[in-house]
């Protein structure tokens, strides 16, 4: 077995959901290494499936393989959250089917961008608003190595950002007007609302 192979095998063996990295770990700040068959199939779609579960005890709309201390270029994301339709209308927030990228990359769309707060769940208990670009072009592979090239928009976009980002060392606080950061008990509290101009007012971000 391969480094990868036994560094996974070990993962693997811990109960579920598999432990987060917290921010301050050196392995979320690392450009992970491209996916290029380091682990045998079955291997991989078990991986895939305890990123799953570990998302979604979390719970989260996003994972990439750092955040359970594994610097390989693998993500997972999946939004089917409901949520209220005015804060769906505002954010473009629509169902995001689970699905596995692999080596993934993006690039913007056009000019347009959207300011929202987003949190991480490797910096548990705060959120802080990150401009993004409205939509982006995503590409990579997916979990059976298909090719992907595809334009994603609205707060699925976001997703693939915030992941993609993480699997090149970068965390959102790196991207956030840092003036709007806040606890998630003020965010409930204050700034809940579907747009955050009134947050942009007070806090003067
Ligand atoms: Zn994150």
């Amino acid at each position: 077995m391969s480094e990868w192979s036994d560094r996974v095998a070990q993962l693997l063996a811990e109960p579920r959901p598999l432990p987060l990295v917290h921010a301050g770990d050196p392995v979320l700040r690392q450009v992970t290494q491209p996916y290029d068959g380091q682990l045998p199939d079955e291997q991989l779609v078990a991986l895939i499936t305890a990123m799953r579960e570990t998302m979604h005890e979390a719970p989260g709309v996003g994972l990439a393989a750092p955040q359970i201390g594994l610097g390989l270029a693998i993500a997972v994301l999946e939004d089917m959250f409901a949520v209220p339709a005015s804060i769906a209308v505002a954010r473009r927030r629509e169902p995001l089917p689970f699905r596995a990228i692999i080596n993934p990359r993006y690039t913007p769309v056009g000019p347009r961008t959207h300011s929202f707060y987003e949190g991480c769940l490797s910096v548990p208990g705060y959120q802080a608003v990150v401009s993004r670009a409205a939509t982006v072009r995503l590409q990579g592979q997916d979990e059976t190595g298909t090719e992907l090239d595809e334009e994603i928009s609205g707060w699925s976009a976001r997703i693939v950002a915030h992941e993609t980002d993480h699997l090149a060392g970068t965390l959102y606080l790196d991207r956030a007007l840092i003036r709007s950061l806040t606890t998630n008990e003020n965010y409930v509290r204050r700034w809940a609302d579907p747009v955050p101009d009134e947050a942009r007012s007070a806090l003067q971000f």
